[in-house]
């Protein structure tokens, strides 16, 4: 099984990196853990890396495609992997599949954690975290037992500053904007699963498991 997974801030998707991963036997390739795991190690690639990050720049597409092909070729993923935070853009899902044919590897599919830009904008206003020990609420879905106030430690209960509507907003209309060309790029591929990410977790892992079972 070898799937790429697609979902905007705040879809669950990592949530259901874990359960796929588990549930397949696969390793989860996130571009971020990568790049922190390079970086720590100080490889050749972490220190390029490590440049432009120190820099405030996006690291470009081919050093991330150089990193995530130097993963593909361990020996863990021979049987499949999850591809988490790559390719973000057409350039890096070309770039994907020239890697993916010199090590002889086709992509199984790709799905995409569908949740509308109303819904996720709701989720993330509505977070709460504890200042005191970070545990994390939801005034809707997940509210504390006492308003503002932490069931576990009692401490104050507040919004990030990264969670208000305006910001909230321009990060996930930033990327619908850039994940339509890829989507639409898969879609054509005949490999796109589209899962409804609105419902219950479980849900969208079970859907998930039917659509792969289909293929
Ligand atoms: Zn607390």
């Amino acid at each position: 099984m070898r799937l790429i997974l697609l979902g905007p801030p705040g879809a669950g998707k990592g949530t259901q990196a874990v359960s796929i991963v588990k549930r397949y036997n696969i390793p989860h390739i996130s571009t971020g853990d990568m790049f922190r795991k390079n970086i720590k190690e100080g490889t050749d690639l972490g220190k390029k890396a490590k440049e432009y990050m120190d820099k405030g720049l996006l690291v470009p597409d081919d050093l991330v495609v150089a990193i995530v092909k130097d993963r593909l070729t361990e020996s863990d993923c021979q049987e499949g992997f999850l591809l988490d935070g790559f390719p973000r853009t057409v350039n890096q899902a070309n770039a994907l599949d020239t890697e993916l044919k010199s090590l002889n590897y086709e992509l199984s599919n790709v799905i995409n954690i569908d949740v509308e830009k109303e819904e996720l904008i709701e989720r993330a206003v509505g977070r709460r975290v504890c200042k005191d020990c970070g545990a994390t609420y939801h005034v809707k879905f997940n509210p504390p037992k006492k308003e503002n106030i932490c069931d576990v430690c009692g401490g104050e209960l507040i919004q990030r500053k990264d969670d208000t509507v305006e910001t909230v907003t321009k990060r996930i209309e930033v990327y619908l904007e850039q994940t339509q060309p890829l989507i639409d790029y898969y879609g054509k591929k005949g490999i796109l699963i589209n899962i409804d990410g609105k419902q219950d977790i479980d849900k969208v892992f079970e859907d998930i498991v039917v659509s792969l079972g289909r293929e």
